[in-house]
């Protein structure tokens, strides 16, 4: 899942970041309103955090636009304290969810696994197809009933496929979705990572269409390659 961090506080921007990269999204960040719509318009997000006051061009201006262009990735806004009004805007903007400061970042984490498993029809956060399950919070993944270890690009993958389960994912997706803008992309290295992650699960999950990408079969364990 590939998030966009927009906050002009330098910290606050950096601990978002952190945080998020930490709980294995691929983070990008801005810190101006411009180049914040600009990012949110051009590059496909699972979900983006917003502050309202920012500047160039405000927070909700730019939810605004989004929508109106048709832009309808999960979007949680950053309200100042006690400005009720900034809620109310920024729902009738177009916003899915808020937190207002200063915030738990466990808060933010919590309230970002709700909006990106609600987007892609998923009811809790533990993820489960055939016999792997993926829990979002804990970042743990278990088959039958035994852990793996997955690197942080690994588990990047198998955590999008599985929010993807029973839809076909393209190579060209997977890119655009599993590294930041500053990652050197290479739609290659995707065939690698799955190679790798079927290897340590053990089990044939993740199944090949032919000039098409991957699916994972909700239903169960599929057939090899
Ligand atoms: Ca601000």
């Amino acid at each position: 899942m590939r998030l966009l961090v927009i906050e002009d506080d330098k910290d606050l921007n950096r601990q978002l970041v952190t945080a998020l990269e930490q709980s294995g999204y691929a983070v990008d960040r801005a810190f101006d309103g411009e180049e914040g719509w600009f990012l949110g318009d051009t590059e496909p997000y699972d979900a983006v955090v917003l502050d309202i006051g920012l500047p160039k061009k405000d927070g909700i201006s730019i939810l605004e636009e989004w929508r109106r262009a048709g832009r309808i990735m999960p979007v949680l806004i950053l309200t100042a304290r006690d400005r009720w009004s900034d809620k109310v805007q920024g729902f009738d903007a177009g916003a899915d969810d808020y937190v207002s400061k200063p915030f738990h970042m466990e808060e933010v984490l919590a309230r970002l696994r709700a909006l990106l498993r609600r987007a892609t029809g998923h009811a809790t956060n533990e993820l489960s197809c055939g016999t792997v399950r993926l829990d979002t919070k804990s970042g743990r993944v278990v088959v039958a009933g035994a852990a793996v270890k997955l690197t942080s690009h690994e588990y990047r993958l198998l955590a999008y496929l599985m929010h993807h389960a029973g839809r076909v994912v393209s190579r060209s997706e997977l890119v655009e979705h599993l590294y930041d803008q500053d990652y050197d992309r290479d739609s290659n290295t995707i065939e690698v990572f799955v190679g790798r992650l079927r290897r340590k699960l053990g089990v044939d999950v993740i199944q090949t269409v032919r000039g098409l990408g991957y699916l994972l079969d909700p239903g169960g364990e599929v057939a090899a390659k």
